[in-house]
């Protein structure tokens, strides 16, 4: 393999939605979805004479993923017109932010290394700018039509180093930044609805080397393992093309997932001279270092913080920690019911176990979820000092989610309270002696292992409300 001798280098470029309820430089909604066109406005559509006024929750947002991703945020930053020509720009240039961006100089670590320490990805900068409209090519024969419900929604710009050696790394990288934005709660990050879009600069070297290869740029994936696949395949077309004395152009590649392959874009973008200057229309965005330190004060906890701290409250294994965080409500709910029931490991594997369950069932996210922390954790509670079995709880667990009553409620409507009466139990035992009359006898002579066969049997008898233990202890006092 060509590929075992030369390392992988690459730089990401992600685009994220904010989540605003306008656009950013003008009062129309920016929701998904809406019929073509209808949430356009003068200043969105660029007719002659519209002027933007900047959305001062976007700057809000902005800032507040540059401070989660660990940037500087800039006291002065520059918007500046980006001009190129697309039927889907009516300005005929895009509003971004070009030599004094809003934020520089971050980091995210998505790893550790065999040592232990963090393995950072650095961030090289965050900027604003404003979508464009979309191009919609399929769906009239022969025709495009355009739909500028995008053009001028609020996006910010996240640009690494060229810090990732691998495909999996890309794929680490971008999970770990979503996870961070989703925290934050910033933006949807949604790779199917646009509100997370990635470009890949790729480019290869001989391990040791310190200057760049020329790179090529990806786009066009529609998710993160189109990234790392599309990074596998580009990866080894340019070590095979370097490997027969071959050069890389610099140019900008298409994914074209269905093929597996990567194709030139026809618009050469890689050549585009845009032309950059400081847009007239609006002035420079002054941040003051109050107000920054204020959005730096409201950020909520992030998830790599959240994980430490998981692991030393609750006393769960890194690997556990990684599932319940992936989401920041799941994680929520899961701290809630582990400190009502006072039982971390309890309440982890009914988290991960159950609840998820019934959430992927029922499609709804556990926000709505109708068994809400302290329910569960009265259900582990009764579970737990033995009022009902484990086998009765999930039957308790299925009858909340449906009616969203109490777990005590429940177990005593269905009958699923567990007896632990010796009388009751004794009379089961009996039953159960009568009923199977040739294991009765053989468990009596002194067949022990047909002990659990009988239990089982009074299980049932008892619709799993006998006490196992007792059960276990009346038994082997009738063998003798
Ligand atoms: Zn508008």
């Amino acid at each position: 393999m060509t590929t075992e001798r030369y390392e992988m280098v690459v730089g990401l470029e992600v685009h994220v939605q904010l989540k605003t309820r306008t656009k950013a430089f003008c009062g129309c909604s920016a929701d998904f979805g809406a019929a073509p066109n209808v949430n356009t406005c003068p200043v969105c559509l660029a007719l002659p004479g519209a002027l933007p006024v900047l959305n001062e929750h976007a700057v809000t947002l902005a800032t507040r993923a540059a401070l989660g991703l660990g940037c500087s945020v800039n006291p002065i930053s520059v918007f500046a017109r980006k001009n190129y020509f697309y039927p889907d720009l009516p300005k005929g240039y895009q509003i971004s932010q070009f030599d004094q961006p809003l934020a520089t100089g971050g980091s995210v670590a998505i790893g550790e290394t065999a040592k232990g320490a963090d393995i950072r990805i650095g961030i090289t900068r965050v900027h604003m700018e404003e979508d464009a409209g979309k191009s919609i090519h399929d769906r009239y024969p022969g025709a495009t039509a355009i739909d500028l419900n995008r053009s001028g929604v609020p996006l910010i710009e996240i640009v690494s180093e060229p810090d990732i050696r691998s495909a999996a790394g890309a794929g680490a990288y971008l999970r770990t930044l979503k996870q961070i934005l989703q925290y934050l709660d910033v933006s949807d990050v949604s790779m199917e609805e646009g509100s997370l879009r990635v470009d890949a600069n790729i480019s290869v070297r001989l391990p040791g080397e310190s200057k760049l290869g020329t790179k090529t740029e990806v786009k066009n994936m529609n998710s993160f393992s189109a990234v790392e696949r599309a990074l596998e395949i580009e990866f080894a077309r340019q070590c095979a093309l370097v490997e027969s004395g071959g050069k890389v152009e610099q140019q900008t590649l298409l994914w074209d997932g269905e093929r597996e392959a990567v194709r030139p874009s026809r618009s050469k973008e890689g050549s585009h001279d845009y032309r950059y200057f400081p847009e007239p229309d609006l002035r420079p965005l002054l941040l003051d270092a109050q107000w920054i330190a204020h959005v730096r004060d409201e950020l909520p906890e992030l998830p790599d913080a959240r994980r430490k701290r998981l692991v030393a409250d609750f006393a769960l294994a890194p690997t556990e920690v990684e599932q319940l965080t992936s989401s920041p409500a799941i994680a929520e709910y899961f701290e809630a019911v582990a400190r009502a029931s006072g039982d971390g490991k309890a309440a982890y594997n009914w988290v991960m176990g159950e609840v998820i369950a019934a959430l992927r069932a029922s499609g709804s996210g556990v926000d709505s979820f109708r068994v809400r922390p302290a329910d569960l954790a009265q259900l582990l509670n009764l579970v737990r000092d033995g009022t009902i079995s484990h086998t009765a709880g999930k039957r308790v667990f299925a009858r909340m989610v449906e009616t969203g009553k109490q777990a005590a409620q429940v177990a005593a409507d269905e009958g699923l309270l567990q007896v632990g009466d010796d009388a009751v139990i004794a009379g089961w035992v009996d039953e159960v002696l009568a009923e199977h009359p040739q294991e009765a006898a053989r468990y009596l002579a002194g067949e022990k292992k047909l002990q659990g066969v009988l239990v089982g049997f009074v299980m049932r008898k008892s619709q799993g409300r006998a006490d196992p233990k007792r059960v276990n202890q009346l038994l082997a006092a009738r063998a003798g």
